[in-house]
């Protein structure tokens, strides 16, 4: 696994064109400049209270304190104009910019207010708190947001509080997507005897449209090196990345075999994990200079999904110009015994879950053989079971990858 995750990453030449976006479509892309703060946020000082706001000096260890209340309130959005001396206060909302020269803000909650005189307890607060600073949320010319990163919603929420309405990001990476095999039916088509619906397009369809990028959709090929030749010779001339599933086991691998190496430098990988043994990837000799690279994926359903997550993720993100963020993981304890032979990585279905006592807890979902898609669709982790581990114990902490999260 280490070996092949490694040749994959040294393959990997990440997109450079650009393009500019409005931020309401920026969600999901990845940042190809960073993103400088033109102004101060906040742009002023601030009461993070409502309460009054007050001279931090007036405040004296020790010693209870009584301030006149001047006969007005400071609101959100209308700064005050007016003079607060010392020994005086002001009524302040939340958000509100400090009148000049108060530094400090009493909650309403720890005030006692008779007519135009707020009493404060000694000791209530100190000189300077609930003020929020001028830039302290990010100063002026500093980076808000780094080149690489790919967009949240917070991330939008922070470019949109500097006023910048568009981003510079990278193109969408393009990828075309087929399935191989002769028993493989489309949606809407009738089911012959001993064919199939194809899912994997489906599947696949899913896990990349949620790294955002583009999908070429080229449909169903026959086992068949003529319509294999046709499909292959289009998706290089469109596409940056070509996924296809099916086809590249020993079986049925000849044709393959031969064709691809004839149109580019790809390896059939036996890798050591479980589900995914059969695994073909190389950079392939597209028109016009163009070497899209070729991620051929098992074409057992689990098997399919798994090499995607272990191979393709993080690589398809590294193309895309933007920093891998790998599955979210955490050690969890097995909730019964798992049967495992050292020598292989093994990529078993489960579904975690808080215990009482504050850990987490991992099973099973049922039968895991690689064709079984309803496991994968059960599961809300993989079990990630090392090369070198033997079977483990009821108890035992294991590794999970989160499917949800980041994604
Ligand atoms: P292959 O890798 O072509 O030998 O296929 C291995 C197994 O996966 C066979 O049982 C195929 O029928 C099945 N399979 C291949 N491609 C798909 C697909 N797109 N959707 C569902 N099952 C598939
Ligand atoms: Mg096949």
């Amino acid at each position: 696994m280490d070996e092949a995750r490694a040749r994959v990453a040294a393959c990997l030449q990440p997109l450079t064109e650009t393009e500019t976006v409005p931020l309401s479509a920026a969600l999901g892309r990845v940042l190809a400049a960073d993103v400088i703060s033109p102004i101060d946020v906040p742009a002023h000082d601030n009461s993070a209270m409502d309460g009054y706001a007050l001279h931090g000096a007036d405040l004296l260890a020790g010693q209870a304190t009584a301030l006149q209340a001047l006969p007005t309130t400071v609101l959100a959005g209308t700064p005050f104009t007016g003079v607060v001396a010392r020994g005086q206060c002001v009524r302040i909302m939340t958000g509100a910019v400090m009148p000049p020269g108060l530094d400090t803000v009493v909650p309403i909650e720890l005030c006692q207010v008779q007519g135009e005189v707020v009493q404060l307890r000694a000791d209530v607060l100190r000189p300077g708190e609930n003020r929020r600073r001028q830039g302290e949320d990010l100063a002026c010319g500093r980076p808000a947001l780094r080149a690489g990163q790919r967009l949240r919603p917070a991330d939008l929420g922070l470019v949109a509080s500097l006023g910048v309405p568009q981003l510079q990001v990278f193109r969408r990476l393009k990828v075309a997507l087929f399935s191989t095999g002769d028993e493989l039916r489309s949606l809407g088509e009738p089911l012959a005897p001993g064919c199939i619906y194809d899912s994997n397009r489906h599947t696949l369809t899913g896990a990349l449209q949620r790294l955002g990028v583009e999908v070429l959709d080229l449909g169903l090929v026959r086992d068949d090196p003529a319509a294999l030749q046709a499909t292959l010779d289009q998706a290089m001339a469109q596409a940056d990345v070509v996924m296809t599933s099916g086809g590249v086991s020993m079986g049925d691998a000849d044709y393959t075999r031969d064709l691809l190496a004839a149109r580019g430098e790809v390896g059939f990988w036996k890798v050591a994990m479980r589900p995914g043994r059969p695994f073909a990837f190389g950079p392939l000799h597209g028109p016009q200079g163009r070497r899209p690279l070729l991620f051929a994926l098992p074409g057992n359903p689990v098997a399919a999904l798994v090499t995607f997550y272990a191979f393709a993720r993080e690589a398809l993100m590294v193309l895309s110009g933007a920093r891998p963020e790998p599955l979210p993981r955490l050690t969890a304890r097995s909730a019964a015994p798992i049967r495992k032979r050292p020598g292989r990585t093994e990529y078993q279905r489960g579904i975690v879950e808080p215990t009482e006592e504050g850990g987490w807890q991992v099973r099973l979902t049922g039968a895991q053989g690689a064709g079984i898609l309803r496991s994968m669709s059960e599961a809300n982790c993989l079990v990630v079971l090392g090369h070198g581990q033997g079977a483990v114990a009821a108890g035992e902490p294991v590794t999970v990858w989160l499917f949800d999260g980041l994604v």
